[in-house]
């Protein structure tokens, strides 16, 4: 008899994955398919990166490696947190990981039991809820809207508390919002954390580097907090190295050894090839990938303009990451194309299958009222895809 465990049957599928999937067979069966669905640089992977890869191939770099993480890895890291976050953060607490989401999950395995809360600002990236479940934790949404810029405020993060809270994730730049939290706003939010000393916060900080003329603000770097944030990282969206799976994590040494241990058991050390390469990523000027935001920035204004233009979307401005999100409430209970749109699921579908546009819809990030365009894509590419969408809507 085929009995899966009810840990796998409670879990749902990544719905970014799953688009993107369904995307590549439709493709694959010769459909015209746009995918905006995963969120991933449509770049190479800078040119320097690559040959400290097939340096470290050339050099023979094939064993095991340190469950946490290279030495001279961990040594990178710590002079970047120190560089670009203002964060000191020693070897031993410092973990690599094979992709942030590793990261992240290591992270709430070792620190939540089961019944803990874990408060999750909607929308927030698929994973997040994901996980709290495996770990048997209850995930706690805190609503946002586009009139709020997708952000929470104070006295919602107060209110949201109760002694079961164990866990906060924050994530700025946003994934899907785009939204960024300014060091004030995270200030304000730091004040409400000050009087409930049992909360731990994970700062998710992928899209730290893709980001629009704002800084960039570190929550660890609040001395309040530094005891009880754990920052997570990586090198999958800056760099164009989504496929390479490095990711990394600075926050308290007891965290780190926990996550080590974590780690040692499920995956061992991440790739030795691919620690190698992130080390010149990022002991590299930041202005070596300025080229890359700067085009995710134009495309960012182009997708609004021509977003704009289509009756009933409404547009947040992303301040970062590379998605937009808009609220596409004022299609539900019509229909379109002989389908009735209840839902972002609903929409979502409708533009895969009628104008061949793969999107991922808002339910997924814990908004059903929006969907989530990646614009990691060209220019023309994007004039086309939201060309169709646009037709589709208005039919
Ligand atoms: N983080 C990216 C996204 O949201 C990659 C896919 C994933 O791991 O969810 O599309």
């Amino acid at each position: 008899m085929k009995q899966l465990s009810d840990r796998i049957n409670n879990l749902p599928v990544s719905q970014t994955l799953a688009m993107s999937a369904k995307a590549r067979e439709l493709k694959e069966q010769g459909k015209d398919i746009i995918s905006l669905s995963i969120g991933e640089p449509d770049f190479n992977t800078p040119e320097f990166i690559k040959k400290a890869a097939i340096q470290a191939i050339e050099d023979n770099y094939n064993s095991y490696t340190p469950v946490d993480g290279y030495k001279d890895l961990k040594q990178a890291i710590s002079r970047k947190f120190k560089r670009d976050n203002n964060l000191n953060y020693d070897l031993d607490q410092i973990v690599v990981s094979t992709g942030a989401k590793q990261s992240i999950a290591n992270i709430a395995m070792v620190l939540l039991n089961p019944g803990d809360e874990i408060l999750l600002p909607a929308p927030y990236w698929v994973s997040y809820s994901a996980i709290a479940i495996l770990a048997e934790a209850k995930f706690i949404e805190i609503p946002t809207s586009i009139r709020s810029d997708f952000k929470i405020t104070p006295k919602q993060l107060e209110d949201s508390i109760t002694p079961k809270t164990k866990m906060i994730f924050f994530n700025s730049p946003n994934n899907p919002s785009g939204s960024v939290y300014s060091e004030q706003e995270y200030r304000e939010l730091a004040k409400v954390l000050e009087k409930h000393p049992n909360i731990y916060i994970l700062s998710d900080e992928i899209y730290e580097h893709i980001n629009y003329g704002v800084t960039h603000f570190s929550f660890a770097s609040i001395e309040s907090m530094y005891e009880r944030t754990i920052t997570v990282n990586g090198v999958a969206k800056a760099f164009a190295m989504t496929g390479w799976r490095i990711g990394y994590i600075g926050g308290p040494a007891w965290i780190a050894k926990a996550c080590n241990k974590m780690q040692g058991q499920i995956t061992s050390g991440a790739n030795c090839i691919a620690q190698k390469a992130t080390i010149a990523a990022l002991d590299a000027p930041v202005s070596e990938i300025n080229y890359m935001v700067e085009e995710f920035e134009k495309r960012r204004d182009l997708v609004i303009k021509l977003l704009g233009n289509i009756e009933g979307l409404v547009l947040n401005i992303p301040k970062g990451a590379f998605y937009i999100f808009p609220d596409v409430s004022f299609y539900f209970g019509k229909t379109i194309k002989g389908r009735i749109i209840n839902n972002s699921s609903d929409l979502s579908m409708l533009l895969l299958e009628e104008a061949n546009v793969a999107t991922v819809s808002g339910d997924a990030f814990g908004a059903n009222d929006c969907i989530r365009i990646s614009y990691a894509a060209s220019k023309e590419v994007l004039t086309e895809a939201i060309s169709r969408i646009s037709k589709v809507l208005k039919s």
